[in-house]
């Protein structure tokens, strides 16, 4: 079999190819965005059926590293990684929930599914792209490359997948945050983790700046989303998704989109898997925005007034404002020249979600079983006003992308069922403050159950 291969190239176009062991995060010759480009005609070797096969053999099994669900797609995400040198903590494999109940109340949708991406290791889907980024730096290392140190600039997610991967591979981890801007939770992974915690007096512009600075020294390897390697983890949530039901594509996936690296990175996955044919079709995609951090929202609509595609000139920055979905707080994102080509080839739409909207979707479905992060909500209040603007139709098969663990955000559920949100609460539940005699207890339990409504 031709042995599968992968480089960086510049999303600029230009055809010149970088090796994947180099430490590079940008194009040397216009800085443009790298993306790591397969050699697909090298993975057409093998039949779409085989890759199958091989894909179904080794799905959630224990043969290391191809249990893992990032891995066991390694010949697609990094060839060149050998299986020694892998990071896993055994991520992917997310249970994919048919929201039966969910779909059929409140949107008579029957197909509806959420990936739940947050049910992983540090409680976001961030730790796809982790695994890759740190098995690739411990690749490097064992080649003989200096890298004392990754680090990134992140208050939330990021940080707590970059800390615990660095601390399963024994690497050190620098995490620079804007001191008193970050919630206890969000310092507590990396901390626990034993990452090198940096609380700076600025806020987080000014903790990218510096580890912008800091990582010009190459010892020092950047974990933040410009960097492409972890689009690779993260677009085998495409894969995931075609692999349970079955290898058949999904009509619609809506994912919540912030630096907007995961847009890009589901549609390459849906991309490559349709060029070596083990799909037919792609599914139109759905970019979610929360309406204060809306900038690609806002291009998509400038696009429709003209009557054509979204294109790069259509978008500008904005200063984003404050939302509850704070991991998509971002108003200039550093992945739009990948979203924007990643939503073209997917027939793609942007929709937004207020602040009411997302906390009362979250309420909503959280009332059928689930427990959604902010980031989710956006995304299934974007379905709900898709749906009913009869953009998705009620035959079809849709999948949200659940992108974080709602035991990551208690604070926004705790502020929701307390009423502490500048908005009403319609679905608050709150604890009954009862007194001790049984009787009592019970007859008030009865008069309470009479008014539950399902
Ligand atoms: C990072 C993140 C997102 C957004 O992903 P982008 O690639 O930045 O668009 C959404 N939800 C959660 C929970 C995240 O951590």
């Amino acid at each position: 079999m031709v042995r599968p291969r992968a480089w960086f190239q510049s999303v600029s176009g230009d055809p010149e190819r970088y090796p994947l062991n180099e430490v590079l995060y940008r194009d040397p010759k216009t800085g443009a965005l790298l993306e790591v480009v397969h050699d697909l005609e090298a993975l057409k070797a093998r039949t779409p059926a085989a890759w199958m096969k091989t894909f179904d053999e080794r799905y959630g099994r224990t043969s290391w590293p191809y249990g893992s669900g990032v891995w066991s797609k390694h010949e697609w995400v990094q060839p060149h990684v050998a299986p020694e040198n892998v990071v896993s903590l055994y991520e992917g494999n997310t249970n994919l929930f048919w929201a039966e109940r969910y779909g059929k109340k409140h949107l008579q949708l029957e197909d509806l599914w959420v990936k739940q991406c947050g049910t992983s290791h540090t409680g976001s889907f961030k730790d796809l792209g982790m695994t890759v980024l740190v098995s690739s730096v411990k690749q490097m290392i064992s080649e003989g490359k200096p890298i004392r140190a990754v680090a990134c600039a992140s208050t939330g997610d990021t940080s707590a997948a970059l800390s615990a991967y660095g601390a399963a591979a024994g690497i050190p981890v620098v995490v620079l945050l804007p001191k008193g801007k970050i919630t206890a939770a969000q310092l507590l992974q990396p901390m626990a983790n034993g990452a090198l915690v940096c609380a700076l007096d600025t806020d987080f512009d000014g903790c990218m700046r510096v580890v912008q600075e800091l990582t010009k020294d190459p010892t020092i390897y950047l974990a933040n989303s410009m960097n492409s390697l972890r689009v690779e983890g993260q677009k085998t949530i495409s894969f995931e998704i075609v692999q349970q039901f079955d290898w058949e594509v999904p009509d619609w996936v809506l994912v919540p989109g912030g630096n907007l690296g995961n847009v890009s990175a589901i549609a390459k996955g849906f991309l490559e898997m349709k060029e070596v044919g083990l799909i037919a079709k792609l599914p139109r995609l759905v970019c979610c925005q929360a309406e204060k951090a809306n900038p690609l929202y806002l291009a998509h609509q400038r696009a429709i007034a003209e009557g054509r595609d979204l294109q790069e000139s259509d978008f500008e920055p904005m200063v984003a404002g404050e939302t509850l979905a704070s991991a998509i707080r971002i108003g200039n994102p550093v992945s739009l020249p990948k979203a924007v080509r990643a939503l073209v080839a997917c027939r793609g739409l942007v929709e937004q979600a207020s602040e009411r909207e997302l906390a009362e979707a979250v309420a909503r479905a959280d009332r059928t079983g689930m427990f959604n992060c902010p980031h989710t909500g956006v995304a299934l209040a974007c379905l709900e006003k898709l749906v009913a603007r009869k953009v998705i139709g009620a035959d079809e098969r849709v999948v949200v992308v659940s992108t974080a663990h709602g035991l990551k955000f208690t604070e926004f559920k705790a502020a929701y069922h307390e009423g502490r949100l500048p908005f009403e609460s319609s679905l608050a539940n709150r604890p009954l403050e009862m007194g001790s005699d049984p009787a009592e207890v019970v007859a008030e339990l009865h008069r309470a159950l009479d008014a539950v409504v399902p």
